[in-house]
């Protein structure tokens, strides 16, 4: 097992440091919450974006065989019937008979959490899906989900994809967007929450290289977390025994975490041969099938699925970059988050609020904002100012002070080494694109 955290309450210091500067509300705060939905704030807005924006860098656009789609997240109902999910797609529950509370059976041990007792139900099928009714009549010919996982958009349009784009096998389509699961108990912050955001990718290849993508796959998404600053230490593959596999995955390993509450999965990857595109052709009656003109050979692709939770990711970031360290004998809270996940990139910080100084100030931001996300603050003192950028993670600091109004140059302070270097004006674009734009 990994060293699981720097501090026993790694986990408090950064669901309050969340709260705190605007990264994760609690939903509906003012009506006290809502059954554990967050709203992600102006910092968590940004930084969530940066953790889709480097996934999406990474699987389309750095890769020729890859392509995007957006697809509805109102679904019929056909999809989860042929898909299996409406079948099965449940987890089992248990209810307390003592203080009555619900509980994943797999996920307790046959004791209840909550009050400890060891007197509880048969295990019962509960389907995760969110059920609703599309158009103004309620019933059984309106009902529609909402998506449970953003892959069965992928194989309902594998032959709109294909024919538009003009791909062959091996490649892909990749999405990212909101899913819903009803989750019985969700837990671990945003770690499982019934509304949560996914990055998916379906790869379809030729039968016989299942196998062999599946292990590229798992390679490559292990060092996605890793370029992006997670230590590896705190990073595991594990493989699915076979006991454990789905009834048509020839092939799952998980991506894991080590979360303060021990080793949790960030991503799965998983060969699901042929079987959703099969499900899928034969509820639909439409042939989903690949036909290669060079060697005359008609066959079903293998999809290899990158399966990972942007939120859930966007966690794992935040609590591998959470860090205490001291600065001029004081104690500072610094986020060592990689500055393609910073939510901003840099903070324009004048000396003094005194003009002509704050008119400069305002220059400088105008003149970085086209370039990168920036902060701009002229309250406090400028150490504290420092500190709150330490604690939100911006990478860089640009100060403004009395002697830029003589030499037109700016001092540039770097958040983890803290050391200062002074820049002319004209050439700072260029100084904060070296350091924040790779
Ligand atoms: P679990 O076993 O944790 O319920 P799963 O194996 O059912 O998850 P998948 O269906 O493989 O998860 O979903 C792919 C990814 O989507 C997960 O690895 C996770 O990152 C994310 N995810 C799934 N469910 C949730 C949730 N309720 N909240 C946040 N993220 C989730």
């Amino acid at each position: 097992m990994a060293e699981v955290s720097k501090e026993p309450d790694l986990m408090e210091q950064v669901t309050n440091l969340c709260k705190r500067r605007g990264f994760i509300f609690p939903s509906a705060e003012i009506y006290g919450g809502f059954r554990s939905t967050y709203d992600y704030g102006p910092l968590g807005v940004l930084m969530l974006r940066n953790v889709k924006e480097a996934w999406w860098r990474s699987m389309v656009q750095l890769r020729e065989e890859v392509v995007g789609i957006d697809a509805a997240i109102l679904s019929s109902p056909k999809i989860w019937e042929a898909s299996g999910h409406l079948e099965s797609f449940s987890d089992p529950l248990v209810d307390c008979r003592n203080c009555h509370e619900r509980w994943r059976a797999d996920k307790i041990e046959g004791v209840c959490p909550s009050c400890g007792s060891r007197d509880l139900t048969e295990a019962r099928p509960f389907n995760l899906m969110f059920k609703t009714h599309v158009g103004p009549v309620e019933n059984e010919g309106t009902v529609a989900y909402l998506r449970p996982e953003t892959a069965q958009g992928m194989f309902v349009n594998f032959s709109n994809v294909m024919t538009t784009t003009r791909k062959k096998p091996p490649f892909g389509i990749a999405q990212m967007g909101k899913s819903f699961r009803n989750e019985i108990t969700p837990q671990g912050y945003v770690f499982r929450t019934r509304e949560f955001e996914q990055m998916e990718m379906e790869y379809f290849v030729p039968p016989d290289e299942g196998q062999r993508w599946f292990e590229y796959w798992c390679e490559e998404r292990l060092a996605w977390y890793v370029d992006l600053g997670i230590p590896r230490e705190k990073l595991r593959l594990r493989h699915h025994s076979p006991e454990e596999l789905s009834h048509y995955s020839a092939g799952t390993a998980d991506v894991e975490f080590a979360f303060p509450w021990g080793w949790d999965e960030l991503e799965g990857i998983a060969n699901r041969t042929d079987y959703d595109l099969n499900a899928h052709s034969k509820a639909s009656g439409v042939r989903l099938d690949y036909f290669d003109q060079a060697t005359g050979e008609r066959y079903t692709p293998h999809v290899i699925e990158p399966a990972a939770g942007a939120t859930r990711a966007m966690m794992a970031f935040l609590l591998a970059a959470y860090d205490e360290d001291e600065v001029g004998g004081e104690k500072r809270t610094v986020l060592r988050l990689d500055e393609r996940l910073a939510p901003y990139k840099v903070a324009v910080l004048p000396l003094s609020k005194k003009e002509p100084l704050l008119q400069l100030a305002h220059s400088v931001l105008a003149q970085l904002q086209p370039l990168v996300m920036c902060e701009y603050d002229d309250t406090q003192s400028i150490g504290r100012r420092y500190r709150r950028q330490d604690e939100i993670g911006t990478p860089l600091c640009v100060t403004v002070d009395f002697q830029s109004l003589e030499d037109n140059a700016v001092t540039i302070r770097d958040r983890d080494t803290t050391e200062q270097v002074r820049v002319p004006i004209a050439e700072l674009d260029q100084a904060v694109q070296q350091r924040v734009c790779q």
